[in-house]
């Protein structure tokens, strides 16, 4: 029996995700960024998927740990860095590389002890105005980090992009002229490009690159697929019918009774809810795969459950297969559906999820 609500992991896809970004960025080092658990995908399992890669970016410093902890030797940028000098001891005995964006951080080093050093990545705000140090302050805090023994030299520099996403906004060249002109006296690497300047901003290409969604099969434009890109989704999410019933006309279903059956049909409940991950707001009409065959949401989604119209499929019994997302239904399409993007969607899915890795040419059938 497969388990009821699962989801299938292609770590093939990985691969050939990794090579895209390389078609995209030909010359540049490649910082995988596998934090909150990679997307959702399992962090050890896709930080082994990704073995050829020069390094990785998790957001906090015990994802880091548990990656050195599992044996993986590449470099570890943490990217919310350290608030305290306990979090600065665990980065170095950890090996893990600092991003240093507060004066708060530089005050913390100025008073380490030199036994063993630590690579550091300064953080620009180049417009994010979320972490990150205005270019004006960049070249004191740089004079102040040169006097600490415990950093590494050259320091490396970074900033993020925030709307890159866009292509017609102006503020991602801003943000990359900005970012150049505050840190062109200094010497060492730099990396500017997350996922979406990586695909859609040549000049955001420096040193490091730092893709995340798109190593997952997944667009960071609201316009097209992954697969429009030419990536491969990693994640599907299926499930299955549990009941199928018909319901009359003047019916309504779900919590709220929000959706009103306007003539009778048939409906099937199927095994998925906000527990597993699936989007509380996915509105009616979300297509669903029941048998590989679009069919609409219906109602409220609840906990354990969603329901569906089953009108096009008059011969669907419980048991069937049911794709929540996968081939021939993309994660972006649901996100659009649930006014969210695909981001949170593969970030949501739940422990409750059982996961399953490698490629099933048909989704298992349930016996
Ligand atoms: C999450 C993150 C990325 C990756 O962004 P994607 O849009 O998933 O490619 C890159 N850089 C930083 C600083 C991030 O926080």
């Amino acid at each position: 029996m497969t388990p009821t609500a699962y989801a299938v992991i292609n770590l093939d896809a990985v691969e050939h995700n990794l090579m895209k970004v390389h078609h995209f960025a030909p010359h540049a080092k490649i910082m995988a960024v596998i934090k909150a658990n990679a997307y959702g995908h399992g962090m050890l399992r896709i930080a082994q998927a990704l073995k050829p890669v020069d390094g990785f970016a998790v957001a906090r410093v015990h994802e880091g740990i548990r990656l050195r902890q599992a044996g993986i030797q590449q470099r570890i940028a943490v990217l919310e860095g350290f608030t305290c000098e306990e979090e600065l001891d665990s980065l170095i005995r950890f090996n893990l590389d600092a991003v240093v964006h507060s004066l708060g951080q530089v005050d913390i080093f100025e008073k380490k002890q030199a036994h063993e050093q630590i690579a550091i990545w300064i953080k620009v705000d180049s417009g994010m105005n979320r972490l990150g140090f205005k270019p004006n302050e960049i070249k004191v805090v740089y004079q102040r980090l040169l006097q600490c023994p415990v950093i590494k030299q050259p320091f490396n520099f970074m900033t993020h992009l925030a709307n890159a996403d866009d292509l017609s906004d102006g503020m991602t060249m801003a943000q990359i002229r900005l970012f150049n002109d505050a840190v062109a006296d200094f010497p060492g690497p730099r990396s500017v490009a997350n996922s979406a300047g990586i695909i859609g901003w040549k000049a955001s290409l420096a040193d490091w690159v730092r893709p995340g969604v798109m190593l997952y099969g997944v667009s960071p434009f609201a316009d097209n697929t992954g697969e429009e890109l030419g990536l491969k989704p990693i994640m599907e999410l299926h499930s299955r019918l549990i009941a199928v019933k018909p319901i009359l006309k003047g019916d309504t279903v779900g919590y709220g009774g929000t959706w009103l059956c306007e003539r009778a049909t048939m409906m099937g409940v199927v095994a998925i809810g906000y527990g597993d991950g699936y989007p509380r707001y996915a509105k009616s009409g979300t297509p669903v795969l029941v048998n590989g065959q679009r069919v609409p949401l219906i109602g409220r989604v609840s906990m354990d459950m969603i329901t569906v119209d089953l009108a096009s499929q008059p011969d669907a019994k419980p048991g069937d297969p049911v794709t929540l997302w996968g081939r021939g239904l993309a994660v972006e399409e649901i996100a659009l559906c649930a006014d969210t993007i695909p981001y949170t969607l593969l970030c949501g899915i739940t422990q409750r999820v059982e996961i399953i890795e490698g490629w099933v040419s048909v989704p298992p059938t349930p016996v």
